[in-house]
């Protein structure tokens, strides 16, 4: 039962989304949606250097007479490491930063971090979750069967950001991420990590303890008290500057002895394992797709490399092998509990509680009010 994939003709989008279409040229609306989001949002010239300067300017004033002018979390990964340099060198800021620990950090991650706190003489503060609700939420999200994993991660991380935000007035959330490597990304691939109706939909119906400290935000907290009420301000510096992922591992080797980790996100264990294996083996979205169409969509490769690029296997298989077992251990399974989990039918985020209307109405109420 195998069903044609169509491939885009301009990037490596394929019909494993099921929502991508094709114009007479066979180009997809990713690409389309790109060079849009390209054009509007991302300066790699002049015009990006003066906003930079601009922004910086702003957030320097702001700052005056506290500890702090800005925030900024930090995975060990090429983005944010590499903006931790672009915020002390070039933005000349004064962050703070903060990394949230959820149990599933590559030793090369947490060496990286340190490193580079230490050599840019920066204020780190770690936040580890609890594990043992960790665990809970994880292993709710695996009985859910549904295709975003990353999502207990991902929200932990984002509500302990802002958390530590507001705790010290901070008004500025320097972030890492970029359009010349994330301009494209299906829908379909994944779901929202901000929800937490949808969190706590799931682990209500499959977890077994209290998510009592597990950071959380809540849709008013995050889209409507932080961003109008304290009037928070999230900065993407990657957008206004020549970011090139390649030139920028490169530079952090040589100037910070920083090391790469073989894969996007690969700096945690956990989303390698979701990335490399859970997402294409279980649901056929295999995320290189998305990233390398976006460094084709910005001209940092060409289709060929990408091409290439996705040849090669997603999982060393005996890699594979270890980290499997060093997940069931960590999250206190069998292995063969384990596969039985990776075997559920597939689910979709809709399934489960969810607040996408509100989401989504949300959006178009933006979009009103900026037209
Ligand atoms: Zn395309």
């Amino acid at each position: 039962m195998f069903s044609e994939v169509t491939v885009c003709s301009s990037c490596v989008m394929d019909s494993t989304d099921p929502n991508i279409s094709f114009d007479a040229d066979g180009v997809c609306n990713h690409c389309h949606e790109a060079k849009v989001k390209l054009e509007q949002g991302w300066f790699p010239g002049d015009e990006g250097r003066q906003q930079l300067e601009a922004i910086s300017n702003e957030i320097r004033q702001h700052g005056k007479g506290r500890e702090y002018d800005c925030i900024i979390g930090v995975s060990g990964g090429v983005d944010s490491s590499y903006l931790l340099h672009v915020a002390k060198h070039e933005m000349k800021l004064r962050p703070l930063v903060v990394h949230v620990d959820a149990g599933w950090n590559s030793e090369i991650a947490v060496k990286n971090i340190e490193q580079l706190v230490k050599a840019l003489d920066l204020d780190l503060f770690t936040y580890v979750v609890n594990w043992e609700e960790m665990q809970d939420l994880q292993l709710s999200f695996l009985k859910a069967s549904v295709a975003n994993q990353d999502i207990p991660q991902d929200h932990s991380f984002f509500a302990k950001l802002y958390d530590y935000a507001a705790k010290n007035d901070i008004k500025y959330i320097i972030n890492g991420s970029n359009l010349t490597s994330e301009s494209i990304l299906p829908q379909s691939w994944g779901y929202d990590a901000s929800d937490l109706k949808h969190i706590l939909g799931i682990h209500k119906q499959f977890g077994t303890k209290k998510l009592k400290t597990y950071p959380k935000m809540n849709f008013f907290m995050h889209r409507v008290y932080w961003p109008y009420v304290k009037k928070m301000k999230i900065v993407r510096p990657l957008n206004l500057i020549d970011f090139d992922k390649n030139k920028a591992i490169k530079f952090l080797e040589e100037n910070y002895g920083w090391r790469y980790y073989g894969g996007k996100h690969h700096e945690s264990k956990w989303t390698k394992f979701f990335q490399a294996y859970y997402l294409p083996e279980k649901f056929g979205f295999d995320k290189r797709k998305a990233h390398l169409s976006s460094m084709i969509a910005s001209a940092q490769i060409t289709r060929e490399q990408a091409l290439a690029e996705l040849t090669k296997p997603l999982y060393d298989e005996s890699e594979l092998v270890q980290d499997k077992r060093y997940i069931a251990r960590k999250l206190a399974i069998t292995d063969e509990e384990f596969d039985n989990l990776l075997s559920l039918p597939n689910k979709d985020y809709s399934d489960y509680p969810n607040q996408i209307s509100l989401l989504n109405g949300l959006r178009n109420v933006k979009r009103i009010v900026r037209k």
